[in-house]
Formats: structure tokens, sequence, C-alpha cells
């Protein structure tokens, strides 16, 4: 933790959020990781550390967070956790690599995000993750999807989040990927517009301090060209715009 934020300071970050996985779902490899008193400590080191340098703030990335909520609610409560992204990683309780694999595209990409649009409905969450994850692994499998196949069902998933105040993160993990995007496409980030969203939060998706801020320049660059002229940043769950 303390080399990402290094890492961080060092190209010129002034905010990271830290958002440790979390999985209830036994079998899932991040099942059963997650020490939720280690992190706060972690955090708080770190805090004292590179206080004045860097804004460290702590956050989760829930997989599935509309399934097991009984599971899931200690790791929120009195946690102080200032943002949550919700995520889409398995499918029937499949990995999404594993869930794919024998099925038509169409047969994926509709289960996956008609789950997204069950976890948006139902979870608790600050902003859904990586929202068309699924390109990322179907990509070398079946190619890029086609936006217009799925473009009702990306809208619903849309408008129940504007409805209750989600808003979308924007991975940039995409580049490192072969499908070469990011998380969400663009096309997605104008529809949200479209619909009234505003809420956005850019994060690097970084495993490695290396990786920490990657691409972020370029994507607000193209924020900016789609019309929006903030992101946010989320203090104890609540959302601040910050403008780029
Ligand atoms: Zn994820």
């Amino acid at each position: 933790m303390e080399e990402m934020c290094k890492s961080a300071i060092n190209k010129g970050v002034s905010e990271i959020c830290f958002t440790e996985h979390l999985s209830v779902r036994e079998g899932d490899p991040c099942f059963g990781w997650l020490d939720m008193d280690a992190y706060g400590i972690n955090i708080e080191k770190c805090r004292d550390h590179f206080q004045g340098s860097l804004t460290i703030k702590k956050g989760l990335e829930i997989g599935e967070p509309h399934l097991s909520m009984n599971k899931i609610e200690p790791y929120k409560t009195g946690q102080n956790i200032d943002f949550i992204i919700g995520s889409v990683h398995n499918l029937d309780e499949e990995d999404l690599t594993v869930y794919m694999q024998g099925r038509e595209q169409i047969e994926s990409y509709t289960d996956y995000f008609n789950e997204v649009l069950l976890s948006v409905t139902e979870g608790d969450m600050d902003v859904i993750g990586h929202f068309d994850l699924l390109k990322r692994y179907a990509f070398d499998l079946n190619g890029k999807y086609r936006h217009g196949d799925y473009e009702e069902l990306i809208s619903e998933i849309l408008k129940k989040a504007i409805s209750r105040n989600i808003g979308l993160e924007i991975n940039t993990s995409g580049f490192r990927s072969s499908s070469l995007e990011i998380f969400p496409s663009q096309i997605i980030l104008k529809m949200y517009m479209d619909l009234g969203g505003e809420l956005l939060t850019v994060g690097s998706d970084s495993h490695s301090a290396n990786m920490i801020g990657n691409n972020i320049a370029p994507v607000y660059l193209m924020l900016k060209q789609i019309g929006f002229n903030a992101v946010f940043s989320y203090d104890r769950r609540k959302p601040t715009a910050v403008n780029i």
C-alpha cells in the first residue's frame, strides 16, 4: 500500500482510493481474503505517513453486491467506508471467463448485462464497476460486441442507476486488455450524459504500483469532448464534484 501511495505522489496524483475486493461467494478467488482490521490499520498508517501530500480514501469493490447482502453488511457497517464500487464478476456462481466458454456472444453479454441490471436495482453501491467488463475476456473469444444489440438493456441499467444516484466507474484498465478500450465504452458514457447522469469516477484499477494513474489524463480529455465538466470524489460515500 505504501508503494502505491509513493507511486501516486511521484505521478502527481493528489488523491487515491483503495478499493479492496470483497467477495462473499465461496469459490471466488477473492473469497475470505479481506481482513477489514488489517485494511483499516494500513489505511491509517498511510494517511499518517503521507499526510499533506496525498489524500487517501478507503473503498471497497464488492462483487455481486445484490447477492448475500447480509454477509456483505459487516464489511460496510462501522467501517468508515468512503466509496463502494459494485461489480459483476460471476454469473450463476461461475467466473465470467468460465461462464462464457461454449456460449454464444449474445447469450453471455445478455446474461451479464441482466445481472448488472439486477445488481444496480437491488445492490448498495456508489458506482457501477467496469460497466462492460465482459469485453476484457470476450474480445479474444468472440470479438467486439455490438452496442446496438444491447442498447435497450444498457439504457435500462443507466436509467436505474441515475434514479438511485449510482454513478459509473471509468476504468482505464481496458487499455491493458486486448479490447484497448476503457470500461465503459464512450458510447455508454454519452448515453449516461444524455439521460442526465453526471456521477463519474476515474480509476486505473491498478494491481501494482507502476500502473497507478495510468491513462487518467487522456480520459479527462475524452470526457470533456463528450461534454462532462467534472468527475467525483467520495468521502464517507458522499460525492463531491471535481472540475476537470
Ligand atoms: Zn472488478
